[in-house]
């Protein structure tokens, strides 16, 4: 069974939880985006997500990216869908319309997102870092290099990396090696390895445009040296550049989408932004693909709960408590407890991100400052949140989802395993798990002593009547960070010990509050209410315990 796009779920929660239509009609760019239109592009992208792109998922993983000399083949049907995509304008459709694109709100773009990645995570890598690197190229590429090059990469008509990673350089960039040596001619000459580079080379399109950090000549060791550079696969005048793919990677998942070992080797490339300033450049990039990637892991898990929850309404075996005859598994207990839990972190996540990307067009478009500070503070904390729990979410829940099939989830007849093997990158890639954690208390939280966290509870708790339940996490998550914030002034380390367990608390805390609004919102979503009630907000008291107990009396590391 492959995927289904299932809008009517979506668009429950996009047009009566959200009212995504009514809060994005008061930004002057969408005045004309009503619900209708809406539905109206998420129909057609469901159905091109359910035509083209679901039927590829197994022969992508199956026969996989092939390196052969040089080259990479992407698996059969690969190169026809993804012109077909980029040709029915769907990578334009949140770009502005100046730039060759459709004009519409980065919250469609994120369901489309959502989608393609539930129907075929390997093959949306390929296009998955196109509007990241639209809105870097946008905001800090000169005017000779956005005429060359920003509408080839809103279309999509030309695909785009993000060449941070080196061997010895992977959550630590300020170690990045690659150089970049100015010529006269104002261009700069690129040399130096990088590895794990998503699509560093296919045959998807003619041209790829590579967005590299190297370091110029004289610049100082550390972040504060790197600069970004954009060095396309074929130079303007058509001849192929000094960008070697040297080999691609065997993976554990994710065969569709090649992973590549490139040498930079005197490739002519030009600066993006301003000399040592590569790490600010290249942040819009990796803040939007971190929603996306938050995002990844609630598709991931829609798609296999949808397997899941197919296999359970047809696989018999037992009796289930009070039954007189053998039942469908889907009547036992504990294929319910694991299937509406994945149901009430797949609506909550949705929620969360759907209202994130609302935020991402506030910060953008709204006319009042106050407003826009409380979109941006809504995405620095929130979006690190969903890209962690989610993610870890995804693979957790595909693994419990393996679980509803048995040993036949074992085997790959049913597509299950590939799921779980795939979900499994979105917890290390676009900033690891652990650099998340720590990027959310350590930068986000506590410098203020938790003042921008109280700030999104009262924005949250002004927003819809909070059950007691919800109200008293608020409370503690505040009180945690007040005390967390004292104790780490005498204390350094305390932090970076306590990261992990309270994002997880922040998320659960997110997740209750998102299950009241779907609750309030919709009347008939009370299984999954029950499920994230009974085996998830737990949760909750066990992480501000372990957090408790790593807090010393007198000033000694816990560890
Ligand atoms: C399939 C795939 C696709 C990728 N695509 C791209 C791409 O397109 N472009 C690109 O540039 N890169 C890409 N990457 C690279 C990816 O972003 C890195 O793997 C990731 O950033 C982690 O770096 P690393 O693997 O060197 O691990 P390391 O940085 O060596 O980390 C190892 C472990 O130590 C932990 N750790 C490290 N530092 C700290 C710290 N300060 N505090 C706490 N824990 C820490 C990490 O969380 C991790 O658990 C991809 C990787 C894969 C596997």
């Amino acid at each position: 069974m492959d995927y289904q796009p299932r809008l009517d779920d979506i668009g429950r929660l996009l047009f009566q939880t959200l009212q995504a239509p009514q809060q994005l009609q008061s930004l002057a760019p969408y005045a004309e985006t009503d619900a209708d239109l809406m539905q109206q592009v998420l129909d057609e992208a469901g159905k091109f997500v359910a035509s083209e792109i679901a039927p590829l998922q197994r022969v992508g993983d199956e026969t996989g990216a092939h390196f052969e000399a040089g080259r990479v083949t992407m698996p059969p049907g690969f190169r026809a869908a993804y012109q077909a995509f980029w040709q029915a304008g769907w990578p334009a459709l949140a770009c502005a319309p100046e730039d060759g694109g459709q004009g519409l709100p980065a919250v469609l773009e994120a369901v489309l997102y959502e989608m393609l990645t539930a129907a075929n995570h390997g093959w949306t890598m390929a296009p998955g870092l196109l509007h990241g690197a639209y809105e870097c190229l946008k905001h800090h590429g000169s005017e000779e290099l956005k005429a060359r090059y920003l509408e080839k990469i809103a279309t999509g008509e030309w695909l785009a990396t993000m060449c941070l990673t080196e061997a010895h350089a992977g959550s630590d960039l300020g170690l990045v090696r690659t150089k970049a040596l100015p010529q006269a001619d104002g261009s700069y000459r690129i040399s130096g390895g990088k590895i794990f580079i998503s699509g560093g080379e296919h045959d998807l399109t003619d041209n790829i445009v590579h967005l590299v950090l190297a370091r110029l000549p004289d610049a100082p060791p550390g972040p504060r040296g790197l600069s970004l550079f954009l060095a396309p696969k074929l130079l303007p005048d058509g001849a192929r550049n000094g960008v070697h793919c040297e080999r691609i990677e065997e993976k554990m998942g994710l065969h569709g989408s090649p992973t590549c070992v490139l040498r930079f080797e005197d490739a002519t490339g030009w600066l993006v932004g301003e000399p040592g300033k590569g790490l600010n450049a290249m942040f819009v990039m990796m803040n939007a693909a971190r929603l996306h990637v938050g995002l990844q892991g609630i598709a991931l898990l829609e798609a296999a709960w949808q397997k899941a929850s197919a296999y359970a309404a047809e696989r018999r075996q037992m009796r289930a408590p009070g039954a007189s005859e053998t039942s469908l598994i889907q009547d036992h207990p504990a294929i319910q407890r694991i299937l509406h839990t994945q149901r009430a972190w797949i609506d909550g996540g949705r929620l969360l991100a759907y209202r994130t990307a609302i935020e991402l067009d506030m910060i953008k478009h709204h006319p009042d400052a106050a407003r826009r500070d409380a979109a941006q503070r809504w995405c620095s904390l929130v979006t690190p949140v969903l890209k962690t729990a989610w993610t870890r979410q995804g693979f957790l829940g595909a693994s419990e989802c393996l679980q509803v099939f048995g040993g036949h989830g074992y085997v790959r007849e049913w597509g299950i395993e590939q799921i779980v093997r795939d979900a499994r990158i979105t917890m290390i890639y676009e900033g690891t798990n652990e650099i998340q954690a720590i990027d959310l208390l350590v930068r986000k939280v506590l410098p203020d002593g938790g003042t921008a966290l109280g700030a999104l509870l009262d924005t949250l708790a002004s927003e819809t009547p909070l059950p007691a339940d919800v109200q008293q996490r608020f409370d503690q998550l505040r009180a945690l960070a007040r005390r967390l914030t004292q104790a780490s002034a005498s204390q350094a380390d305390l932090p970076y010990w306590v990261a992990d367990d309270f994002l997880q608390a922040l998320a659960l805390a997110l997740l209750g509050w998102a299950g009241a609004r779907i609750g309030s919102a919709l009347p008939d979503w009370q299984t999954p209410a029950r499920a994230l009630h009974s085996w998830v907000l737990p949760e909750f008291g066990l992480r501000m315990q372990i957090i408790e107990q790593q807090i010393p009396e007198t000033g000694t590391t816990a560890a």
